[in-house]
C-alpha cells in the first residue's frame, strides 16, 4: 500500500501517473540502483527489513521514485511524507507507531525536522523504540514503547545541513546525479508513450537538452509541449513545434530558465569579481537555501558558476554565452 501526504492532490495526480514503479522503467542513476538492487537482494534473503537509506541531491532528481520502486521491490507498505508536516514529537510518535513490521516511512525534506523530533527519531532508527514523556513537572512519567523493525527513507536537498547523529543512523546514503541528455530523453519518450502520445527522437533529446538535468522538469515541459501539438492539432510531437514551443516558454538551448539567467547575469555583471550568496539572494528575491539548493546546483555541475571563498562566480563559459567579454585581469577565473 502506497500512502502520500507530501504533495497537493492535483500535483501527485500528475507525477504519480508518470512515475516508474519498477527499476526496468527506472532510467539512470546505474550506480544506485546496481548497490541497492544488492542490498535489497541481501535483505529479503534474509527477510529482514532493509537498513535506513538517505538520498540527497537536489529536487525532481527521482529520490521519492526511488523510495517507491524500494518499497515495490521489498513488497513492503510505504508511507510519504514530509519533515514540514511532522510539527510536534507527538506527530512522529504517531507515524510510528502506526507501522508494522517492514513497513518503510519516506520522510521528504529531512533535513527540516525539529531537534525535538529528530531526537525521537534516533531511538526509534536505533533501537525500534520510542521513550514518550507524559505529563510535565515531577509527575513527568516515561513511557517506552517498542517499534516494529521499519526501514527509513530519508531524503534532502543539503546533506550538509543534516545533523551527524541523525546522518550517521542511515545504512546507506546516496548522492544523485544530474541526468544526461540520452537519459533524459529515454524518459521523455517512455512518458509520452504513457500519455499516448507519440514523440520523435529529435523532440525528446531537444526537450532533453532544455531540462536543467531534471526528470521533473523534463516531464513538465513535454505536457507543454503536447500542449502545443495537440492545439496544433498534430498527431505526434515533432521537432519544430517543440522549439515553436520551448521558445515560448522562454526555455533556452542552455536549459537555463529565466531564474538561471537572472543569476548569471548578475554574476555576469560583477566583472569577475565574487558575489555572497546573501547579496546574490536578495538581488534575485530568493532566499539563499533555494539558490544554494536549486539554482546553483546545475549550473556548477556544468561549469558555468564556481563557488569559492570569497563567494560566487561566472566561468569563462557563462561570459561566453551571454556574449559578455571575459574580464582580461581575471586569471584566477576557469
Ligand atoms: P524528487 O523526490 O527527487 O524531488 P521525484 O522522485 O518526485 O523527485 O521525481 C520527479 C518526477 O520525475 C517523477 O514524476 C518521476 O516520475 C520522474 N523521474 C525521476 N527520476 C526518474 C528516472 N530515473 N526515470 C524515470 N522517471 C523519473
Amino acid at each position: 500500500m502506497v500512502e502520500i501526504e507530501k504533495f497537493g492532490a492535483e500535483e501527485e495526480a500528475v507525477e504519480s501517473s508518470l512515475r516508474p514503479s519498477a527499476w526496468s522503467e527506472y532510467i539512470g542513476q546505474d550506480q544506485i540502483k546496481k548497490n541497492l538492487g544488492v542490498f535489497i537482494e541481501a535483505s529479503k534473503k534474509r527477510a529482514e527489513a532493509l537498513d535506513h537509506v538517505l538520498f540527497f541531491g537536489p529536487p525532481g532528481l527521482g529520490k521519492t521514485t526511488l523510495a517507491l520502486i524500494i518499497a515495490n521491490e521489498m513488497n513492503a507498505n510505504i508511507k510519504v511524507t514530509a519533515a514540514p508536516m511532522i510539527e510536534k514529537s507527538g506527530d512522529l510518535a504517531a507515524l510510528l507507531t502506526n507501522l508494522e513490521e517492514g513497513d518503510i516511512l519516506f520522510i521528504d525534506e529531512i533535513h527540516r525536522l525539529s531537534p525535538a523530533v529528530e531526537e525521537i527519531l534516533y531511538s526509534s532508527m536505533e533501537d525500534f523504540r520510542i521513550d514518550i514523556i507524559i505529563g510535565s513537572g515531577p509527575a513527568a512519567q516515561t513511557v517506552k514503547i517498542d517499534l516494529p523493525r521499519f526501514t527509513l527513507i530519508g531524503a534532502t536537498t543539503r546533506a550538509g545541513m543534516l545533523s551527524n547523529p541523525l546522518r550517521d543512523r542511515f545504512g546507506m546514503s546516496f548522492r544523485m546525479q544530474f541526468y544526461s541528455s540520452a537519459e533524459l530523453s529515454q524518459i521523455i519518450s517512455q512518458a509520452s508513450n504513457k500519455l499516448d502520445k507519440k514523440i520523435i527522437h529529435e523532440a525528446c533529446l531537444e526537450i532533453a537538452k532544455r531540462s536543467r538535468g531534471t526528470p521533473r522538469i523534463a516531464l513538465r515541459l513535454l505536457r507543454r509541449v503536447r500542449d502545443f501539438a495537440d492545439v496544433a492539432s498534430e498527431g505526434s510531437i515533432n521537432h519544430s513545434r517543440t522549439q515553436y514551443a520551448l521558445n515560448e516558454l522562454g526555455i533556452n538551448s542552455h536549459g537555463f530558465d529565466e531564474m538561471d539567467l537572472r543569476l548569471l547575469k548578475l554574476l555576469v555583471s560583477a566583472n569577475g569579481r565574487a558575489m555572497g550568496l546573501s547579496t546574490i539572494a536578495a538581488a534575485l528575491s530568493e532566499d539563499e537555501g533555494t539558490v544554494e539548493d536549486v539554482l546553483e546546483p546545475y549550473l556548477i555541475a556544468n561549469g558555468y558558476l564556481e563557488r569559492t571563498a570569497k563567494g560566487r562566480r561566472a566561468t569563462r563559459a557563462t561570459y561566453d554565452i551571454l556574449n559578455v567579454a571575459f574580464p582580461a585581469d581575471n586569471k584566477g577565473l576557469i
